[in-house]
């Protein structure tokens, strides 16, 4: 195994792993917010936060055995939505540090010599809730949980599911500072033409390309077919490596984003596509200049054995 996400990239397509929050849901360990939040209408995200670190930590770790098992070059630690702001809101405020340390912990025993692991920061929510001009407030919580990521040994940090381009600057400048690679993805809702900032896919495969990324593109929202568009849109804006870790739920003409049609989060069985998608999005990644393939919500071991499997086939045609 490459010793760095960099030499990883140089070395063929990057198989990374798959959702974790909705399927430790499905399972029965991770709060989606669903009783007190309005969700599924799109007005509310939900709690989806990772206290499972501690409070399950063997349910964490079996669902790392079975990405790796699966074929994933990297684990990330379930660090999504563990900034002390999102943790504070759902009543987890005081594990900051413990949940972040202890997710690490379990991602790097499950990897061993095997994979890298990479550590997940997402958006605060601050942009959504309170504007632009929370964005320094922003900054100091993606700064704490970047430095107990870097302290607990990360390789590196995969930034996702930012809505903004502007808190996604800001992430890429707290992981500049504290001297670790980071993959960069957006994601685009309602529609794929667009962030909610108003930037283009392009612009904002350029900008995050300008800031230092490893890897820029998108996760989550859409699934592989629906999110392809925007994909070769970045790609035709910048030269580094493409990321690309969709979500495994079909969307619509009219609405791009599985978070805001009214299956989620409690009718997502309704609108799951099969793993035959990941297959073929597997076997496209190379020619599509995808060097970093993944899931996000809703993809569980099977779909990232469905990737592997794909870009396995297109690799012995060369
Ligand atoms: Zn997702």
């Amino acid at each position: 195994m490459a010793k760095s996400i960099t030499e990883l990239l140089k070395s063929g397509v990057v198989i990374g792993d798959g959702g974790y929050l909705i399927e430790l849901e499905r399972r029965g360990y991770v709060d989606s917010g669903s009783g007190r939040e309005k969700v599924g209408t799109g007005r509310g995200s939900g709690q989806f936060t990772p206290e499972v670190a501690i409070e399950n930590p063997d349910a964490l770790r079996e669902l790392h055995r079975e990405f790796l098992n699966a074929g994933s070059h990297v684990l990330q630690a379930l660090t999504f939505f563990g900034t002390r702001e999102k943790l504070n809101r759902a009543g987890y405020g005081a594990d900051t540090e413990r949940i972040n340390s202890v997710a690490v912990k379990l991602a790097k025993e499950v990897a061993g010599e095997k994979a890298l692991v990479a550590g997940s920061v997402s958006r605060t929510q601050l942009t959504e809730r309170e504007g632009m001009a929370s964005l320094d407030k922003s900054r100091d919580h993606i700064a704490e949980q970047i430095r107990l990521l870097k302290d607990a040994g990360v390789d590196f940090l995969i930034l996702e599911t930012f809505f903004h381009l502007a808190e996604m600057k800001v992430a890429l400048e707290c992981a500049a500072a504290a001297g670790l690679p980071a993959v960069a993805t957006m994601s685009f809702r309602p529609l794929i033409t667009k962030c909610t900032d108003g930037h283009t896919p392009a612009e904002c495969a350029k900008v995050m390309a300008d800031l230092g990324a490893a890897a820029v593109g998108a996760n989550c929202e859409q699934d592989p077919k629906r999110m392809l568009p925007l994909l070769r849109e970045m790609r035709g804006a910048t030269s580094v490596p493409l990321a690309a870790q969709p979500a495994a739920f079909r969307t619509t003409e009219e609405c791009h984003s599985f978070t805001r049609l009214p299956a989620f989060p409690d009718d997502l069985e309704t609108i799951q596509i099969s793993r035959n998608e990941f297959i073929e999005f597997g076997k496209a990644a190379r020619q599509e200049g995808i060097g970093y393939i993944g899931g996000c919500c809703g993809c569980n071991a099977a779909y990232i054995r469905a990737l592997a499997r794909g870009v396995e086939e297109s690799n012995k045609r060369l």
